[in-house]
């Protein structure tokens, strides 16, 4: 007879290690990008990125921000924030 883990447990080590990913993944982006220490500076900064005169250095998709967890200023993203 097989001795498979409980299906219970196996989802719960599964979330575990999809928690951890994406807690990795937050530390490496914090480092990586430049962080404001209010919202309305980060939202300044991505007008002009996205108002930007010489259109060779204008962003060519809207750019958000978002409240890091890790450091808890403020980060740029041109992926479209979770509500
Ligand atoms: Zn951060």
């Amino acid at each position: 007879m097989n001795e498979l883990p409980e299906p219970s447990l196996l989802r719960a080590s599964l979330k575990q290690l999809e928690a951890e990913r994406s807690w990795a993944r937050a530390v490496k982006n914090c480092q990586a990008k430049k962080a404001y220490r209010l919202e309305v500076h980060a939202k300044a900064h991505a007008l002009q990125l996205m108002n930007n005169p010489r259109k060779r250095l204008r962003a060519e998709v809207p750019i958000y921000t978002y409240k890091c967890p890790m450091c808890g200023m403020y980060h740029l993203t041109k992926k479209t924030p979770k509500p």
